[in-house]
């Protein structure tokens, strides 16, 4: 058996880790490897049912003062969501930048920070935003991508002031919803990326699922969660040749002994048409 993997989960908002990694993440704390999360922003901005929802429908949003009030208190709720939706699929480490959502950028202090982290915890394996999601210009996801990207460039050499010597990683695996899902913008147009790698999860969906229940204050729970499960997880198992799965993008060619052909790619290749469709046809019981 290899050692335990540190894996690292990278998302711009409270959600995000949760919805293109959820199950990912619970297969690795399954099977005894060490699984932490980083919430880039506080998110408050977010879909928040009070900061955005119920002020887009006000004559005026309170002033300058109550607004911050309110909008700590509103990132302290979506922690605590955070806190349970990790406890839904057995993650315990939890870490919050509290960087402001309103304009992300990949600046030096951030990067120079996640740096200083990623030397302190020296994970195997970064998953994360792919870098020119949307085009890469404007998109707090792209933005988180970059950031990632710079900060491990930068944890891979010394900082004076931070004692922890330099740190590289293993693989990096983007999430392919949102730089490999249905292209919708002109941004996307630049894009082509596609999933070289997907994630079955179907055993572990239920477990999503309350992650993404937790997430409350965000609208992410009840109807929206199996929506978001079915047709993005869904169409993701369906190209995989299962019932759900999540889909990654790799950043580094892998190498290999010999040809890596995978037990799934075996077993589908002696399956029948109407076998195939059975097991991708499987549809989690909810409510
Ligand atoms: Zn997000």
């Amino acid at each position: 058996m290899a050692d335990p993997l540190r894996i690292l989960s990278i998302g711009a908002h409270p959600a995000d880790i949760f919805d293109q990694s959820g199950g990912t993440m619970a297969h690795h704390r399954d099977q005894g490897d060490w699984v932490g999360c980083v919430v880039l922003t506080h998110g408050a901005r977010v879909h928040d049912e009070i900061i955005s929802e119920q002020m887009f429908h006000m004559e005026q949003v309170p002033d300058a003062d109550d607004l911050t009030n309110m909008m700590n208190e509103r990132a302290e709720i979506k922690a605590n969501e955070v806190r349970a939706a990790c406890r839904a699929l057995g993650v315990e480490d939890v870490f919050f930048f509290g960087a402001d959502d309103s304009v992300l950028l990949p600046d030096k202090p951030t990067v120079q920070r996640l740096a200083r982290f990623l030397r302190e915890q020296k994970p195997d394996v970064i998953l994360t935003h792919f870098p020119e999601e949307g085009g890469g210009i404007w998109n707090p996801h792209a933005a988180t991508g970059q950031i990632v990207m710079l900060a491990l460039g930068l944890a891979g050499s010394v900082d004076p002031g931070d004692r922890n010597p330099p740190h590289r990683v293993m693989q990096i695996f983007y999430w392919g919803c949102g730089a490999a899902s249905l292209p919708s913008k002109v941004w996307d147009a630049r894009g082509g990326y596609y999933n070289d790698l997907f994630i079955d999860i179907t055993d572990v969906v239920d477990k999503k699922l309350a992650a993404l229940d937790a997430l409350a204050s965000q609208g992410y729970g009840g109807e929206y969660a199996r929506k978001r499960i079915e047709t993005s997880d869904g169409a993701f198992g369906t190209a995989g040749g299962v019932a759900y799965a999540e889909g990654f993008i790799k950043a580094n060619a892998e190498t290999h002994y010999v040809l890596p052909v995978t037990d799934y790619a075996r077993q589908s290749a002696r399956d029948s048409d109407h076998e195939r469709m059975a097991r991708y046809s499987y549809r989690i019981p909810t409510r």
